[in-house]
């Protein structure tokens, strides 16, 4: 869903406009400037298009000294997050100095804004709106949020704003994405198996496969349809060994996995895992990780892994070991596979679908922010204990990635004070985030942002 931001000055009533526009009493109104509510997002539903709104009026405190920083602080999380800002001015007061710095800032954005003058409730009070069109802004609305007039002109010149259709944005983008074919990156090292999953996926011996190592051609792009749905296999099954000087060969095979990484959707990382996990391995999850790609990590060989052994042993003992190995790149789902022998290509590939899937998942913005309060209350005394210590204002959401199937979340988290969050009580953090977030494979990024030591 696409984000409105409430912007404005304290008191000229912003969470009136958040609750005429959300349809509910969520936040708190109170007469006293900087007033703190609980919630500050919400969805709002009138008409056929749906967005999410967001109150940037709980934040800070009340007292004067403040009040230019916390303006700021608004006006810097809606120009991050938001897609389209609601300035909201108060036609009783007319133009204030906060207005005018506030006005500035907004334009500096380049993000759309819709100046909405509110407690326009009489018609004199309507002509003292005229005032604020000294401002510029072309898009102009009268309303009372208190009395609930205007609210349907203003709903609409959101919509045409935001360009909404009738169908929400998020169904839109995941039927474009569906159709379009989902690139793999095939990597590994050198005889892990890729060409030969290649031909498994293919169901035919395109792909040349050999026991002596460097035969296979270079990087490759296939295409293949799989249960009905279209791929493009990205093939790296290049990556060879040219010399006997190792050291040039993991350069250049490295240098090229990069290549087809970062032009993947997703990534299939196939390891020989009867031969174990290898140096070269761990570099190219390593690349994976750094580029912040979705990835699988594909089990080959299965066939050859302790054979004799007991299936459920086998299963727990492979999951131990590679899961070690690549505890770094823990996000990332395990599947053992025969290439060789055609087998478990269809789990593949369940598995290649359920992480396109579980990435249109979308925590919403409430559940985030209630999800992360909680955390951070379940977690006494690890922020500080002063008063002066950490408080989480809002989180949002961001896709990330864009031009690709999967895209890949920003998770940005907005406190007063982030060098408060320690790497550790991060991770603690991403973890709460991945425990709800029902999206394995795909890997995320999280940030802060706030001022004060
Ligand atoms: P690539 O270098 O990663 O493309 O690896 P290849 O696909 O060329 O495979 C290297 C060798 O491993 C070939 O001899 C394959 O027949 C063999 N191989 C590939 N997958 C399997 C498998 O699942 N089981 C067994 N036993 N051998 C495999």
């Amino acid at each position: 869903l696409k984000t409105v931001a409430i912007v404005g000055r304290p008191n000229v009533g912003k969470s009136a406009l958040f609750n005429r526009l959300a349809g509910k009493t969520i936040s708190i109104v109170h007469d006293q400037a900087g007033v703190t509510r609980d919630r500050i997002v919400a969805q709002c539903r009138r008409g056929p298009a749906w967005f999410e709104i967001m109150d940037t009026g709980g934040i800070g405190a009340s007292t004067d000294d403040v009040l230019t920083d916390q303006v700021q602080t608004e006006a810097s999380i809606a120009l991050d997050v938001a897609d389209l800002l609601l300035f909201v001015v108060d036609v009783v007061d007319g133009i204030t100095t906060i207005d005018q710095s506030l006005a500035r800032e907004l334009r500096r954005t380049n993000k759309p804004v819709i100046l909405v003058c509110n407690k326009a409730d009489s018609p004199k009070r309507k002509l003292n709106a005229g005032e604020f069109a000294r401002f510029g802004f072309a898009d102009t609305v009268e309303v009372s949020a208190a009395h609930g007039l205007g609210i349907d002109d203003l709903v609409s010149l959101i919509s045409t704003r935001l360009d909404l259709k009738e169908t929400t944005e998020t169904e839109e983008a995941i039927a474009r994405q569906n159709s379009r074919p989902l690139k793999l990156a095939i990597v590994g090292r050198p005889n892990a198996g890729k060409s030969s999953l290649v031909n498994a996926i293919l169901g035919q011996d395109r792909a040349i496969v050999s026991d002596v190592a460097g035969t296979t051609r270079d990087a490759l792009d296939i295409k293949a349809t799989y249960n009905g749905k279209h791929y493009q296999l990205i093939d790296t099954a290049g990556i060879r060994r040219r010399s006997n000087l190792d050291t040039v060969v993991e350069i250049s095979s490295v240098d090229r996995s990069l290549q087809s990484i970062k032009r993947a959707d997703l990534c299939l990382l196939v390891i020989d895992c009867a031969a174990g996990a290898k140096m070269q391995d761990r570099k190219i999850a390593q690349i994976i990780l750094e580029e912040r790609k979705p990835c699988i990590l594909v089990m080959n060989k299965w066939d050859l892994f302790h054979p004799d052994a007991k299936q459920k042993d086998r299963i727990e003992h492979l999951d131990e070991i590679m899961r070690r190995e690549f505890f770094f790149l823990n996000y990332a789902p395990l599947v053992a596979i025969s290439a060789k022998n055609k087998d478990h290509i269809g789990k593949l590939f369940v598995q290649i679908e359920k992480v396109r899937n579980g990435a249109q998942n979308r925590i919403s913005t409430g559940a985030l922010n209630r999800l992360l309060a909680n955390a951070i209350e379940n977690t006494p005394g690890a922020l500080g204990r002063s008063t002066h210590s950490f408080k989480l204002l809002y989180a949002t959401q961001v896709n990330e990635a864009e031009g690709f199937a999967i895209p890949v979340p920003h998770f940005v988290l907005f406190a007063n004070r982030a060098s408060k969050l320690t790497e550790s009580y991060m991770r603690y953090l991403e973890k709460v985030i991945r425990d709800e977030w029902d999206a394995p494979g795909v890997p995320f990024k999280m940030s802060v942002r706030g001022k004060g030591p």
